[in-house]
C-alpha cells in the first residue's frame, strides 16, 4: 500500500528539537519560560508588531477569552459564522451566552455582511443588542473584512477574528487575525504551524495583554499566598510546546510559499474541467494562504462529492466534506439562523484536497491519476 497522502499533516523544520530540549536544560517545564517569552515574540514580528501576541493551550481557549474580553455575560447574543468548526462557537455556550449564527457569502464562504447586518436589526427589535461577532476566514480565505468592519463600527459591536485557518493570509495587503478587535490563531496537529495542541490570542495593547495572561493562569492576585479576586481558567501554553513553535516559525514563510504552489498545482488541473470548480481568491484584496484547496462539485456532474472522497480513499489519499454549519449542528438545533441555503450546499457538494505543505511531487501525481478518473 503506498503511504497516506493527508489533507494537511504537521511538516517540522530542523530546530524544533533543539528548543525542547533547551526547555529541559533550563528545567522550566512548565507553562512559562524562555520558549513563551519567545514563541510570543516570534509572532509578534510575523504581525510586524500590530498587535500583542498571548500563546494560550489551544485556539479554542483564545476564543473563550476572547469573548470574556468582550465583556458576554449569560444569556448574552453572540453573532457567530455557522460555517465553521464547532471551535468558534462552542466559546459562546462555556459562557451561557447564545450564538446567533449567520450564512456565508458565496464568493469568499465566509460570514454574508447582508445576512450580518439583517440579524443585528432583527435582534435589534426584539430589544437585544448583540455583544460580539464572530467571523471565520475558512480554509485560510480571509471574509470580506471591509463590509463586516463598517458593520461593526455602525452598531459598535466588536469583531473577534478567527483566523484559526489564515495564518499567513493577507485581506488588502494586511494579515489576517490583526484586522479587528481580537484575532485568534490555531496551533493544533493540521493547522498551518503545529505546536501538536496549542492557539494564541492577538490583542491591540500591553495592558490587554498582561489582563490576558492573568485570566489564562488561573486570576492569581500579586500576593505572597495564593489569592483570588476572579475565575480563571489555566489556558496558556507549555514551555515544551512553545518550544516546537519557536522552531515551526522558522519555515512559515517557506510553507506558506508551498502552500501557494499547492494551490497552483490544483489551479491548473481543474483548468479546464465542468464538473470542478475550485475556490480562489474573489479578486485583488484577497490573498488566502489556502490551508486547504476546496473544490465545488458542479449540479451537472454525474457523481455527488461523497463518490470523490470514496474513490479518493481507495487510493489512500484523504479527502473530506467541507465544514457542516453550526446551524445544521444536532446540538446547535434550537439557536437562531440568519440565512438561506448557501453554506448547506457549499458542505453537500464539496471536498476538501490535500494541501499540506509537505505535498511531495510524487504526491501530487497520484492525487492527478486518481481524480482523472472525474476531471
Ligand atoms: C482549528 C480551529 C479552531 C481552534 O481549534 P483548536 O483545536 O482549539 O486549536 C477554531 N476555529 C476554526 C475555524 C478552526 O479551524
Amino acid at each position: 500500500m503506498n503511504k497516506k497522502i493527508w489533507l494537511s499533516p504537521p511538516h517540522m523544520g530542523h530546530t524544533e528539537q533543539n528548543f525542547i530540549n533547551r526547555a529541559f536544560q533550563e528545567n522550566w517545564l512548565t507553562t512559562a519560560g524562555s520558549n513563551v517569552d519567545g514563541f510570543e515574540s516570534d509572532l509578534e514580528l510575523f504581525f510586524e508588531s500590530s498587535r500583542k501576541v498571548i500563546v494560550l493551550n489551544s485556539g479554542t481557549s483564545a476564543i473563550h477569552l476572547a469573548l470574556i474580553k468582550s465583556n458576554v455575560n449569560p444569556g448574552d447574543e453572540v453573532l457567530c459564522q455557522s460555517f465553521t468548526f464547532c471551535g468558534s462557537a462552542n466559546p459562546i455556550k462555556y459562557l451561557n451566552a447564545k450564538p446567533i449564527f449567520i450564512d456565508s457569502e458565496p464568493e469568499t464562504l465566509n460570514m454574508c455582511p447582508t445576512y450580518l447586518e439583517a440579524a443585528i436589526k432583527d435582534r435589534l427589535t426584539h430589544g437585544v443588542k448583540p455583544k460580539a461577532i464572530i467571523v471565520v476566514h475558512l480554509f485560510g480565505m480571509p471574509a470580506n473584512m471591509k463590509a463586516i468592519k463598517e458593520i461593526s463600527k455602525n452598531y459598535g459591536i466588536p469583531i473577534i477574528e478567527d483566523a484559526a485557518e489564515a495564518l499567513g493570509s493577507k485581506y488588502k495587503n494586511e494579515l489576517c487575525g490583526a484586522l479587528a478587535e481580537f484575532g485568534i490563531l490555531s496551533f493544533n496537529g493540521n493547522k498551518i504551524i503545529t505546536t501538536s495542541s496549542g492557539g494564541a490570542l492577538l490583542v491591540k495593547t500591553i495592558e490587554e495583554k498582561k489582563e490576558i495572561i492573568h485570566l489564562a493562569s488561573q486570576a492569581r492576585d500579586l500576593d505572597i499566598h495564593y489569592q483570588h479576586s476572579k475565575i480563571g481558567y489555566n489556558y496558556r501554553l507549555s514551555n515544551i510546546l512553545a518550544g516546537i513553535g519557536r522552531g515551526q516559525m522558522q519555515v512559515l514563510n517557506s510553507h506558506l510559499e508551498k502552500l501557494k504552489q499547492n494551490h497552483n498545482f490544483y489551479k491548473n488541473l481543474f483548468k479546464n474541467s465542468l464538473n470542478f470548480s475550485l475556490h480562489k481568491n474573489p479578486n485583488k484584496d484577497y490573498d488566502s494562504n489556502f490551508w486547504l484547496n476546496i473544490v465545488i462539485i458542479s449540479k451537472s456532474a454525474s457523481f455527488s462529492n461523497l463518490d470523490v472522497i470514496n474513490h479518493l480513499s481507495k487510493y489512500n489519499i484523504e479527502s473530506r466534506p467541507l465544514w457542516k454549519p453550526m446551524h445544521l449542528q444536532p446540538v446547535y438545533k434550537d439557536d437562531l439562523f440568519y440565512g438561506s441555503n448557501i453554506s448547506e450546499e457549499f458542505f453537500n457538494n464539496g471536498v476538501c484536497l490535500p494541501s499540506g505543505s509537505s505535498l511531495s511531487e510524487e504526491d501530487k501525481k497520484r492525487i492527478v491519476n486518481a481524480l482523472s478518473f472525474y476531471i
